[in-house]
């Protein structure tokens, strides 16, 4: 550059125009007039930057033996040998029988429940109904386990038996029918693995978020984060009130002889355990766009260009590794940058003029790489 600025090409085409037009032309050669900016990026609004080392790693669990075994941090409501963990509903001892590693209805013995209570959960639960089938419709195989005793899915045999859908076995009962039928015949032992979120209400007992269902029924997905309207409920759902953050568990007594084994949950945190991660990162120092000038261009061997920097108005890019989808730097330093959205830096050497060299960590990667020519 000279120093002296050509006449824009638009300005010779405003030169024609009358004054009015002229007047509302003006804002728009002062636009064409200045250096292109690129817009600063939106905040992702993320909690971490990507593959950030200071991330806490996941509490380990030690998963069951055998799929649908319980995980090392289950709760274990039944094993197969007692009934200690639940009573009848009116806390005397649970009247349900059991044997063989199941316990069974015993019709008239009514509801058990839980000793423990729980809000948020995964469970695992493993059910039979009588074979060979006795009745037809819901007088077939009933049975429902009720989170926080009031939210059921329904136990039914709904192998070859009709019922209204949103009552078949796997429906949040009178709500939902299961996405698919994926009922075995009676007898055979079934699962359902579900994750339950409890409804959540404000001080003042108004609802802030319904209670939720997934659930894999014999593996198979059947509710996809289904939106509970109320407490289930016959002929017509209840409506939500105010209720504890952790209440028992309920299996039902439906006048039927249900096998129920392998009982387990593990109870859910609200929200991931740690939210303090480091939002994107901010430019420190003004660089200039002749000034980032200097860094653009391939660093590497001969035979791997690892970085390659670019820049965009006054903006600074890098594709790592030929990547293809280069990763933006905000300045820290006139020589030292950090990603914008993923942990790491990228130090250019600090000798004036071109940089020599570049030096990556990302990922936990440390790479020193040289200009090439
Ligand atoms: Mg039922």
């Amino acid at each position: 550059m000279n120093g002296r600025s050509r006449t824009h090409p638009a300005a010779c085409v405003l030169a024609r125009l009358p004054g009015r037009v002229l007047a509302l032309a003006s804002v728009a050669v002062v636009a064409i007039g200045t250096i292109p900016q690129e817009a600063s990026p939106q905040d992702s609004g993320r909690l971490w930057k990507v593959h950030d080392l200071a991330r806490p790693a996941p509490r380990v669990v030690t998963p069951g033996r055998d799929v649908g075994q319980p995980p090392s941090d289950a709760v274990v409501l039944f094993d197969g040998r007692t009934l200690d963990a639940w009573t009848s509903q009116d806390g005397s001892p649970a009247r349900w029988s059991v044997r063989d590693g199941y316990m069974q209805t015993v019709p008239g013995a009514g509801p058990i429940q839980s000793r423990r209570a729980f809000g948020d959960v995964q469970a695992h639960i493993e059910w039979a109904t009588p074979s060979p089938a006795v009745g037809a419709g819901q007088d077939r195989g009933n049975s429902g386990i009720f989170f926080m005793g009031k939210y059921e899915i329904q136990v039914l045999d709904s192998y070859q038996n009709v019922t209204y859908a949103d009552g078949q076995a796997a429906a949040l009962y009178g709500q939902h029918p299961p996405l698919v039928n994926a009922s075995r015949p009676p007898g055979e032992w079934q699962s359902y693995d579900i994750v339950f979120r409890r409804p959540r209400f404000n001080g003042a007992g108004a609802l802030v978020s319904p209670a939720r269902m997934t659930v894999f029924h014999n593996g198979v997905l059947v509710q996809d984060n289904a939106e509970l309207w109320g407490p289930t409920n016959w002929l017509e759902t209840d409506p939500y009130r105010s209720h504890a953050d952790a209440l028992p568990f309920t299996l039902q007594d439906h006048d039927h002889p249900v096998r129920v084994r392998n009982f387990w949950v593990r109870p859910l945190a609200d929200t991931p355990a740690d939210e303090r991660g480091a939002r994107e990162s901010r430019p420190r120092v003004t660089v200039t766009a002749a000034a980032l000038d200097r860094f653009v261009g391939a660093y590497g061997t001969p035979t791997d260009r690892a970085a390659v920097v670019t820049r965009r108005g006054t903006r600074l890019f890098v594709d790592l590794f030929g990547r293809g989808a280069p990763l933006e730097l905000v300045a820290q330093t006139t020589t030292r940058f950090d990603f914008l959205r993923t942990a790491g830096t990228a130090d250019f050497d600090a000798a004036p003029g071109r940089p020599t060299r570049l030096t990556v960590r990302v990922a936990g990667i440390e790479r020193s790489l040289e200009r090439l020519p």
